[in-house]
């Protein structure tokens, strides 16, 4: 039995019997935890904001038995511009379905609180959250090990030309223009990608998170990191995400109307 103090994000927040709420809160020491608010989705709770999804607070947890309750909390930042704004909200709810994909086999997966820190906070307040986003899940995947192989050819390793690059999904890595490369290979999902995308996937991939979010791209460039970044999580991750097909019929319908 024991009290913790401790910050933390709220990733997941599920009403469960009467007027409680289960939270799944990203915190810097303990990685993910889940955390029982009671009474908290009642009107006279002080919790009630603390267990809003994507809300940053500063929490008092009891412990016991392997079960974390909320016992008080210090909102932060209630992240309120999101809840205005479909669009971010949409991509937040599918970065937090990814992090927790990722963590529910080790809750303490390396960097994911100052990753959810950034990726948060861009997706609030950047002007193309839908490019951020699709950024922000390869910076994931790439520091969960999963990074693709876009530095130079993965047969010969020789810099890529202006030609740019073929991208075999089934060997995560990018090949070169020559024959003796790409005959390798044999059939495979590919993506050719352009120069400018690979140094923008490099520079993203080797930046920290203040640098990395930072990107102007052109329409080609941004149109060929999203087409990208979307067919290599459903190939690492082998799951369809569906709130990214929302986020897609948003922004085309978005783009309709202009
Ligand atoms: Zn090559």
């Amino acid at each position: 039995m024991s009290f913790i103090k401790t910050k933390g994000f709220v990733i997941q927040s599920i009403a469960y019997r009467d007027s409680n709420r289960l939270l799944k809160i990203l915190t810097p020491e303990h990685g993910l935890i889940t955390c029982s608010a009671q009474g908290a989705k009642s009107k006279k709770s002080t919790l009630r904001i603390a267990s809003s999804p994507f809300v940053f607070a500063e929490y008092e947890l009891f412990y016991y038995r392997e079960r974390y309750r909320v016992q008080a909390a210090n909102v932060i930042d209630a992240f309120l511009p999101l809840m205005e704004d479909i669009k971010r909200l949409t991509c937040i709810s599918h970065l937090a379905e990814l992090v927790l994909d990722v963590l529910r086999d080790n809750s303490k997966g390396k960097t994911s609180y100052p990753f959810w820190a950034y990726a948060s906070y861009k997706i609030t307040t950047d002007q193309d959250p839908v490019l951020v986003t699709n950024l922000a899940q390869l910076k994931y995947l790439s520091e969960q090990g999963f990074a693709p192989w876009i530095d130079n050819c993965l047969i010969c390793g020789k810099d890529f030309s202006e030609e740019g690059a073929r991208f075999y999904f089934a060997k995560y890595g990018a090949i070169c223009e020559q024959d003796s490369c790409r005959k390798n290979i044999g059939s495979s999902v590919i993506l050719d990608l352009s120069l400018g995308s690979l140094a923008a996937l490099m520079y993203l991939i080797h930046n920290p998170y203040e640098k990395c979010f930072n990107m102007h791209l052109s329409e080609k460039i941004r149109r060929e990191i999203i087409n990208f970044s979307e067919r290599y999580l459903t190939y690492v991750m082998e799951k369809d995400y569906q709130k990214l097909d929302m986020i897609k019929s948003l922004e085309n319908f978005e783009r309709g109307n202009i």
